[in-house]
């Protein structure tokens, strides 16, 4: 799983996508290939869990939009990037 979590961040860190933030928690991130998904953050017991509408997300995998979704996320609330 942090193997998983290491390479979505090496690719998100590659790859380029516009992310949007359309409600508290939620973003939406476009790819520059057009594609359009849905993250949505939850705190439970004070950390953060994220969650994409992709095929990765749908099966636990933390993908790169997850990645880059969580870090506006972290840049507009503070909490800290997990890795
Ligand atoms: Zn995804």
């Amino acid at each position: 799983m942090k193997k998983n979590l290491a390479n979505a961040i090496k690719k998100a860190r590659q790859a380029k996508a516009h992310v949007t933030r359309f409600a508290a928690g939620s973003y939406l991130v476009v790819t520059t290939e057009g594609h359009r998904y849905t993250v949505r953050f939850k705190f439970r017991n004070g950390l953060r869990y994220g969650r994409c509408n992709c095929a990765a997300g749908a099966r636990s995998i933390p993908c790169k939009h997850l990645v880059k979704a969580a870090f506006v996320d972290s840049a507009l609330t503070g909490y800290p990037m997990e890795a």
